[in-house]
């Protein structure tokens, strides 16, 4: 019976992360085990630059460094050379992750079962086969789908056949329907001829696919004013906007999403668990940044005009600051920014929810 040294249980960016930064060719025997291993995902993953991302800088497809929030007839725009804005694809981060290795095999299945047998781990695979391991790190995809206040998208990149003049990131855009929670627009330009437009909502529930897909059509034809375009990839998600406590024993590792990775005001994780691979911090979040995201999240899942709430914020910070505060390295001065730009009334409400929660 051989017994793997470790097993990656789920082999999506988190999984893919830890094996480059931690066992890369090293003396050990690895197995990765994902049913979608080889499916054609490549998604975007965006953070700002840090000292900790700069070793990824290679495979950065795209850059900006300055980005902008709609609202109304108010455009607010950030600027940071020093910590620009910046994509990296899932395929890239694939290829990156296991370039040239040799200690790593993959099982392109499900795992169903984990089971602890002595000082060492059973997993049965979809199809009945058992593999052996000393230690796991698991990253099987959260359950969302329930009742819990999330973060739910639909992007499209689209091709225009006359070019666009957008130069700038768009972040968040509310110009758009808000009967369905909040609801704002992402939009990304890659070159002179592509953009990524997602269309993003704030709410418990999910809606039918074509709710988003109608939402960025309308966006692109009456804010964009694009008339002829193509399709040419999608992307979709569901991320959460509550906490989730990784449950980590002797050998048994929980990691990414599912680890706790998640900055839920944002959604934002892969800069996250890099972060906490590359230092020595134990925790994806500090102790503060948790708290005021919990505040944070409270007050959206419990009043209507949060889209002002949030321009208020952006409002009040620079580009540096924002990026500091989005990637969890901000001052206590910036943090105190940022609660003054909350509505007192509604700030010290939300604050007695998330602890009484
Ligand atoms: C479309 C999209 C865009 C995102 N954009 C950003 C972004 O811009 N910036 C950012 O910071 N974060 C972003 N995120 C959030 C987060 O960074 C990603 O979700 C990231 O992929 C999380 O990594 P993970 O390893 O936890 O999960 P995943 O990458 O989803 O990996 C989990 C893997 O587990 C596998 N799996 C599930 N169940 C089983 C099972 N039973 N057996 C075996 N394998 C299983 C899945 O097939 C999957 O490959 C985005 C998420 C999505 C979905």
């Amino acid at each position: 019976m051989k017994i793997y040294d470790i097993a990656f249980v789920g082999m999506g960016a988190s999984a893919l992360g830890t094996y480059k930064l931690k066992y890369h060719n090293q003396d050990i025997s690895i197995i990765g085990i994902d049913r979608e291993f080889n499916n054609s995902r490549n998604n975007f993953f965006a953070f700002w630059m840090t000292d900790w991302m700069t070793p990824f800088k290679d495979i950065v497809k795209n850059q900006w460094s300055t980005w902008e929030f709609y609202h109304q007839h108010q455009k607010i725009t950030h600027e940071s050379v020093g910590s620009p804005y910046c994509v990296i694809r899932y395929q890239d981060w694939k290829k990156f992750c296991l370039k040239e290795s040799y200690n790593i095999s993959i099982k392109v299945n499900n795992a169903n079962k984990i089971q602890k047998i002595d000082d060492f781990f059973e997993i049965t695979l979809d199809n009945e086969e058992k593999v052996y391991c000393k230690k796991i790190y698991d990253s099987r995809s959260v359950n969302v789908e329930n009742d819990g206040f999330k973060q739910h998208f639909i992007g499209n990149i689209i091709t225009v056949e006359d070019g666009h003049k957008i130069k700038n990131a768009r972040l968040m855009d509310f110009r758009v329907k808000q009967d369905q929670g909040l609801h704002f627009i992402y939009l990304l330009p890659l070159d002179n001829n592509r953009l990524l437009v997602e269309s993003t909502v704030f709410s418990k529930f999910l809606l039918d696919p074509s709710w988003y897909q109608n939402q960025i059509s309308t966006y692109i034809d009456k804010n964009l004013d694009i008339k002829k375009y193509e399709v040419i990839d999608s992307e979709q998600g569901v991320l959460p906007m509550f906490e989730i406590n990784s449950q980590n024993k002797d050998n048994y590792v929980q990691i990414g999403t599912k680890g706790g990775a998640t900055k839920i005001s944002s959604g934002y994780a892969f800069s996250f668990f890099l972060k906490q691979l590359t230092s020595k911090d134990k925790d994806y979040h500090s102790y503060w940044d948790k708290w005021m995201d919990k505040i944070f999240v409270n007050y959206l899942e419990n009043n209507d005009n949060s889209d002002e709430i949030f321009m208020n914020m952006f409002k009040r910070l620079n580009g540096e600051e924002f990026s500091s505060f989005m990637m969890g390295h901000a001052k206590f001065i910036i943090k105190l920014k940022i609660i003054f730009s909350m509505p007192k009334i509604g700030f010290i409400k939300s604050y007695l929810g998330a602890i009484l929660n």
